[in-house]
């Protein structure tokens, strides 16, 4: 019979400033929650007031991991040492594989209304964490969206549902990525493969887990990230107001992780390693 995964843990978000000073809410990669294998980060940034994110990201590397950048409104431009550059607009993701290694900046752009949207880091297994640096760019037209008779919706950036599979694919951590809205009173049920790691970022409304739709201990209000327990099915539930939510799953890796920054590698001396090829000029490999 199938187990539904019921809430671990609910996780308030923690204000922090980062990059050259953008101010967001960060839930994972906290002295609270540092780590939920694969997910080594998860920042939300979401401002009406462009003082609180124009400064951006200027020019940092990353390497032996993956940032995945969806936005919901506003705008970021960005730019790499492989020539790329572009803009992640409302409703676009960006999937970037650090892999061995990439200068990037990420700067937002001001207006015309607010700034949202989030950066997740994924993992990447030891045997990845050299690969060629990569992106997957998709633009908000090419992430299927699916309307369910019950007027549940669903954004799949990653992952497959009811048959319809995500626009981000061939990722290490097999990972599912759901922006879901729900009307009032609605049910949206999903398998997550057991063992998987799985939360959910309910950014608007109030919705409640499993079985327990009925009780007052088992709902969660925006904004929080819940951890969830192990199990087949993800099911999610709202009452009497509309709730929206973001819905990750991915393969734990189970490996020892060495992090410093930007950086996410197995050991300490993979981390000094990198430092010295920064040092020396030799980071970005031909
Ligand atoms: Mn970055």
């Amino acid at each position: 019979m199938a187990t539904e995964r019921t809430i671990e843990e609910i996780v308030t978000p923690t204000p922090v400033s980062e990059g050259a000073g953008v101010r967001l809410r960060r839930s994972i990669a906290t002295r609270h929650l540092d780590y939920l294998d694969p997910f080594l980060l998860f920042d939300h940034f979401g401002s009406e007031d462009p003082a609180d994110y124009l400064a951006g990201f200027p020019m940092h590397p990353h390497r032996g991991i993956e940032t995945v950048t969806y936005m919901l409104d506003g705008s970021v431009a960005h730019a790499d040492s492989l020539g790329n550059s572009g803009v992640i607009g409302a409703g676009d993701v960006q999937w970037m594989t650090a892999g061995s290694g990439i200068l990037h900046e990420e700067m937002p752009k001001a207006g015309p209304r607010r700034l949202d949207g989030f950066q997740v880091w994924v993992n990447l297994p030891a045997k990845l964490k050299l690969t060629r640096p990569r992106y997957q760019d998709v633009a908000a037209a090419k992430i299927p969206e699916l309307v369910r008779p019950d007027g549940v919706s669903v954004r799949v950036v990653a992952g497959v549902v009811d048959g319809v599979a995500g626009a981000v694919k061939e990722i290490h951590a097999e990972p599912e990525y759901l922006d879901v809205s729900l009307p009032a009173n609605r049910t949206f049920e999903q398998p997550v493969p057991r063992g998987h790691t799985a939360l959910a970022y309910v950014f608007q409304g109030e919705v409640s887990f499993g079985e327990a739709s009925d009780a007052a201990s088992g709902r969660v209000a925006a904004t929080r990230l819940v951890v969830l327990g192990d199990g087949d099915v993800v099911r999610v539930s709202t009452g009497e107001r509309p709730a929206r939510l973001l819905l990750l799953s991915g393969k734990p890796l189970g490996e020892p992780v060495a992090r410093y920054g930007p950086f996410v590698m197995n050991t300490a001396e993979e981390i000094r390693e990198t430092l010295r090829e920064l040092r020396e000029g030799t980071f970005i490999r031909p």
